[in-house]
């Protein structure tokens, strides 16, 4: 009762410290975004809130962690092992947008400006040791093939490396002969795909620019 007490008064911070509480500070303090003090006030509504949000979270946590994992074909969230992502719908074009990660696929379903698939390279080939066989180019390529894609649209970052991995997904689709196009006009140089707002990404899909022949 005195914990509960100093909780919902907001004392926390003024007693001694709780074992499990520091450790639940420190696992929050690492998600994006937030410290230890934003820490500290989720955590103050998780235990003053233990059957309506503690509970129902701890539960749908443990769902994620056992059910949720990526989909090794085309790098996006799946749920068991059925991806929504990749398997045939005849609602979808055939068409492929490539992006880095799955924040930027979930910007761009939510403008609703692409009605194809997607596809996740999971990063992109940088300075700090990622190389372009670390990111899933030979499953894009495996994917264009089998599902007889007629255009794939690179939706990389307008950063260097960013352009520099669109370039190695052209070279490996070259022998292909799909139309390949890349998002142009309205992308700022340096900006990251997730943090565009919706008119910016609509502007840079419609003026996407061919970078084969097949494109004309
Ligand atoms: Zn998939």
């Amino acid at each position: 009762m005195v914990l509960v007490y100093q909780v919902l008064s907001g004392l926390y911070s003024f007693m001694e410290s709780i074992n499990e509480i520091d450790e639940l500070v420190k696992i929050i303090s690492r998600l994006p975004g937030l410290g230890p003090k934003s820490a500290k006030r989720i955590i103050l509504k998780l235990i003053n809130n233990r059957d309506e949000l503690m509970k129902p979270m701890t539960k749908v946590l443990g769902e994620v962690y056992k059910n949720i994992s990526r989909c090794n074909l085309c790098g996006s969230l799946r749920s068991n092992d059925n991806c929504k992502n990749c398997s045939f719908s005849s609602k979808k074009s055939k068409k492929i947008c490539v992006v880095e990660n799955i924040a930027d696929q979930w910007s761009i379903e939510n403008s609703n400006i692409f009605d194809g698939y997607f596809h996740i390279l999971g990063g992109t080939v940088n300075s700090s040791g990622q190389r372009k066989e670390d990111l899933l180019i030979n499953a894009l390529v495996a994917r264009v093939k089998k599902d007889n894609i007629e255009e794939v649209i690179i939706a990389t970052s307008a950063t260097v490396e960013g352009q520099t991995t669109a370039y190695y997904i052209q070279e490996s689709l070259k022998e292909i002969g799909v139309k390949i196009s890349k998002l142009a006009q309205g992308l700022p140089i340096g900006g990251e795909i997730e943090s565009l707002d919706d008119g910016t990404l609509f502007s840079a899909f419609k003026n996407r620019t061919g970078l084969n022949s097949e494109s004309d």
